[in-house]
């Protein structure tokens, strides 16, 4: 028997005549959830409306048949290239994408190869390969750089209440008729008043808060902030006090201090970037490995992380203060 989803609010995505919830489900999840449970999610997610959901290749096998009995309610988007568009329709079973991604673009010259891959791309297109073509970036600085390019329909980009971005972006987006999802609304898992930060997103003309949730109870709570999406004085308080908190030392687990190139003494920058969320997900249980924990041990400082990543934090400092507190939280 088939089932009927719920309406949730949905806005267009930019000039391409296509209509995304305003809450969509981004696919992390899905990298550590089992089958049984994705397609729960997955399922559980339509029927309350949600239509866009992102998915990464790799978690195919788990969600690959929620994913087409649910197609025709769905819009799929994933990243990749012209290479790898064909492998990964095939993993996923599909016939086309709805949105596709060209992702880590994070410095001028990646953007001017997405620009030529974006070229590349237009032959899939015309085969119906995909619908949209998107970008994914990190770098504010090539925000303007990607919309005066033309190359592409959609942009994801991060936005919460701690990655203000310039309003003149938004507005040249919009002239453009390039939509924008609003990724890592809640800062990588560093925000964890969940309705304030909704609703800071949903105030902004994005197109959709695409949030990688993992449980039923965190989908419902996300959703009943649609019900009063009105900012509060209170709100405003928290978004200061999280600013003031957060400012320029929060990782948007982004992975560009160790992708392409790992760090040199083999340190995995990112996940001990990661530590206090992975904590959180484990229920504050201790599930990181005694190696990772003790691998900050062989940085010798050179400082090549700090350069590669995009938000200029102060990694090397950083590493430690996250060790310490992740052994702190976790029992
Ligand atoms: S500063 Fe440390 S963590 Fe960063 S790249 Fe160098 S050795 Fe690796
Ligand atoms: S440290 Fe910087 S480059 Fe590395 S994951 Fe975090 S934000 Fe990205």
């Amino acid at each position: 028997m088939g089932r009927s989803a719920h309406k949730m609010e949905a806005r267009v995505l930019g000039s391409t005549g296509i209509n995304v919830s305003v809450i969509s489900l981004g696919g992390v999840a899905f990298t550590w959830l089992g089958k049984k449970r994705a397609e729960k999610l997955i399922d559980f997610c339509v029927d309350c409306g949600i239509n866009y959901i992102d998915v990464y290749s790799g978690t195919a096998e788990k969600i690959k048949e929620a994913l087409k009995r649910n197609r025709e309610k769905i819009i799929i988007s994933t990243r990749g290239n012209a290479k790898t568009l064909e492998n990964c329709l095939n993993e996923f079973n599909l016939d086309y994408f709805d949105i596709f991604l060209l992702s880590m673009i994070d410095n001028k010259e990646q953007l001017n190869q997405a620009i030529d891959e974006a070229n590349d791309l237009e032959k899939f297109r015309k085969q119906g390969k995909f619908r949209i073509l998107g970008i994914a970036t990190h770098n504010p600085v090539l925000y303007k750089p990607i919309i005066e390019s033309r190359a592409f329909d959609v942009m994801m980009i991060p936005v919460n209440c701690v990655d203000e971005v310039n309003k003149e972006i938004f507005e040249e987006a919009r002239n453009q008729g390039i939509g924008i999802i609003a990724m890592k609304p809640f800062a990588g898992g560093n925000i964890r008043k969940h309705d304030s930060t909704i609703k800071y997103v949903l105030n902004l003309p994005v197109s959709t808060a695409l949030i990688g949730m993992a449980r039923i109870g965190e989908v419902k709570q996300n959703i009943k902030v649609l019900k009063k999406p009105e900012i509060t004085a209170q709100d405003i308080n928290f978004y200061r006090k999280i600013r003031k908190k957060l400012g320029k030392i929060f990782c948007r687990y982004c992975g560009h201090c160790i992708f392409p190139e790992p760090c040199p003494n083999e340190i995995p920058v990112r996940t001990i970037m990661m530590l206090e969320t992975l904590a959180y997900q484990a229920n504050l249980r201790r599930t990181v490995s005694e190696r990772i924990l003790n691998s900050i041990k062989s940085c010798k400082k050179c400082g090549l992380c700090e350069k590669r990543c995009p938000y200029h934090l102060p990694v090397r400092k950083l590493l430690p203060e996250k060790v310490k507190h992740y052994l702190e939280i976790t029992r």
